[in-house]
C-alpha cells in the first residue's frame, strides 16, 4: 500500500510564498509597470480606458497608483463583448492564437492563452494537501465552462493522476472512486455530499470503503460546519479556493484555517465600490484583481465580490495577506457612515445570539449623520433586556466597526419578505 504523503507542511514555491511584504511589493510593482505598458500597447480597450481618464502607463508606477485606473467590472463584460466582439478589446492577440475559448453564463466568452500554468492554481492545490501520486476525481463541468479544465491543469503539474469525471453520473462516480482508489476530490461541497449519500445508499461506508484523503472545494462557500462534517464523514482534509472563470486562482486556504491566502502572482485590491479607493485591513470592499496576463488584459478587474483582508502573520509561514471570507456581492451592500455593510455580516453576527429571533437593520438620517438601528424580535420574553442590549451593541461595533442602536420590538412586527437592511434615508 502507498505510504500516506505529508500533506500538512511545506511549500510549492517557498521563495515566492514567504517573500517579505517589502519584497512582494517590489515584485508586484515591477510586474505592474511591465503589464500596464504591454496592455496599453496591445489591448484597444485598455488604451481607450487610459486615454479617457487622461493617464498613461507612466502614471502607474506602483500598486497605489492603480487607484487612477477605472475598474472593469465583470458585470460589464457582456456589454463590452457585444460592443467589440468577441473579447471586448481586452485580448492582446488574435483569437485564433488562443489555446481554448470557453463560454460562461452571461453569456461571456472566456479566453485561455497558451502559456503554461495559465490558471495558476498549483500553489493552492499544494497548500490544500494535494501531492504527487494522488488520484484525483475532478467533478466540475468540462463542457463550455473552464471549471473542469482549469482545476485539472495544476494537478498534472503536481504529478497527480486525474479522472475527468465532470458533473452528474453519481453511480459511476462512486464506483470509479472505489475501484480506482481515488485519494483526492475536486468540486463543490454539495456534490461531495451527494456522492457520499449515494455511496451510503449503495451500502458503502464512505470512510472505510472509499480512499479519499484530501479535497479541494470551490464555487460554493465552505462554512466551518460543512468543513467539519466533510472531514469527519470522509476522514479527509477539506480546503477551499476562490477564483473566477476569467482570472483563475485568486486566493486559497492553507492548513491553518485562518482564511484564504491571496495568490502571490496577481495584485489584489480591496476597493471602496463608490470611490474606487483602496481599503485598509478589515475594511469591506470589492475584490479587484490585476493579472500579469499577456493574452487577456485584466487590469483592475472588478469581481463583484465583497471581502476584506487580514495581514496578521499566518503560522503556516506564507506571508501573503488573507481573505477571511467572502462577505457577499457588491450589489447588495449599504454604505453607512462611510462603511459598507452587507446582510451576510449582520446574519452572521445575529446567529451568535439564540435569544434573537427575527431582526431588521434600519438606516436613517439623524442629526449627526447616518444612524443604524437593529430592530430585534426576541425568541423569549424572560431575559435581561438591558444586559442583552449591551452585549449586542458591543458586538455590533466589534463586527461592523460602526456604532449601532438596539431596539426590541414585538414578535411579528417585521413583515414577511422585508429586507434585512432597510435604507430609510431620504436621498432627495
Ligand atoms: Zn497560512
Amino acid at each position: 500500500m502507498r505510504k500516506r504523503p505529508n500533506r500538512f507542511s511545506g511549500y510549492l514555491n517557498q521563495s515566492m510564498e514567504t517573500m517579505s511584504p517589502g519584497e512582494r511589493e517590489e515584485y508586484h510593482n515591477h510586474l505592474l509597470r511591465e503589464i500596464t505598458t504591454y496592455a496599453y500597447r496591445h489591448s484597444p480597450r485598455v488604451r481607450e480606458t487610459f486615454r479617457a481618464t487622461a493617464i498613461t502607463p507612466e502614471d502607474i508606477q506602483s500598486v497605489r497608483h492603480l487607484e487612477k485606473v477605472p475598474i472593469t467590472e465583470k458585470a460589464n463584460l457582456i456589454s463590452l463583448q457585444k460592443k467589440d466582439p468577441p473579447f471586448g478589446g481586452l485580448l492582446t492577440i488574435p483569437h485564433n492564437r488562443l489555446k481554448k475559448i470557453y463560454l460562461t453564463p452571461g453569456p461571456i466568452f472566456v479566453p485561455e492563452g497558451k502559456q503554461s500554468r495559465y490558471w495558476r492554481w498549483e500553489t493552492a492545490f499544494y497548500a490544500a494537501g494535494f501531492r504527487k501520486g494522488d488520484i484525483v476525481q475532478v467533478t466540475l463541468s468540462y463542457h463550455l465552462s473552464p471549471g473542469g479544465w482549469m482545476l485539472e491543469e495544476p494537478l498534472h503539474s503536481l504529478g497527480c493522476t486525474v479522472i475527468a469525471a465532470g458533473v452528474g453520473n453519481l453511480d459511476a462516480q462512486v464506483k470509479i472512486m472505489q475501484q480506482l482508489k481515488v485519494t483526492g476530490f475536486v468540486g463543490m461541497p454539495s456534490f461531495l455530499r451527494s456522492l457520499g449519500d449515494h455511496a451510503e445508499k449503495l451500502g458503502l461506508d464512505v470512510k472505510q470503503d472509499l480512499f479519499l484523503e484530501v479535497s479541494f472545494l470551490t464555487i460554493e462557500l465552505l462554512t466551518e460546519t460543512t468543513r467539519n462534517a466533510i472531514e469527519k464523514r470522509f476522514g479527509m482534509v477539506a480546503r477551499q479556493g476562490y477564483g473566477t472563470a476569467e482570472v483563475g486562482a485568486i486566493a486559497y486556504e492553507c492548513m491553518e484555517n485562518r482564511g484564504m491566502h491571496i495568490a502571490d502572482d496577481l495584485i489584489l485590491e480591496i476597493v471602496d465600490p463608490e470611490t474606487g479607493k483602496q481599503c485598509g485591513p478589515g475594511e469591506v470592499g470589492e475584490v479587484v484583481v490585476t493579472l500579469f496576463n499577456k493574452a487577456y488584459s485584466l487590469i483592475r478587474f472588478g469581481t463583484g465580490d465583497l471581502s476584506y483582508y487580514d495581514d496578521d502573520p499566518c503560522p503556516c509561514g506564507r506571508t501573503s495577506a488573507r481573505l477571511p471570507r467572502l462577505v457577499g456581492r457588491v450589489d447588495q451592500v449599504t454604505k453607512v457612515r462611510g462603511v459598507f455593510i452587507h446582510p451576510s455580516q449582520t446574519d452572521q453576527l445575529m446567529s451568535r445570539y439564540p435569544e434573537v429571533g427575527n431582526y431588521q437593520v434600519v438606516i436613517t438620517r439623524g442629526e449627526g449623520g447616518d444612524e443604524m438601528t437593529f430592530h430585534i424580535e426576541l425568541e423569549t420574553e424572560h431575559i435581561d433586556r438591558e444586559e442583552l442590549k449591551g452585549h449586542l451593541q458591543d458586538a455590533i461595533r466589534e463586527a461592523l466597526k460602526l456604532r449601532g442602536k438596539v431596539e426590541f420590538i414585538p414578535k411579528g412586527s417585521i413583515r414577511e419578505g422585508a429586507k434585512t437592511i432597510e435604507d430609510r434615508r431620504d436621498w432627495g
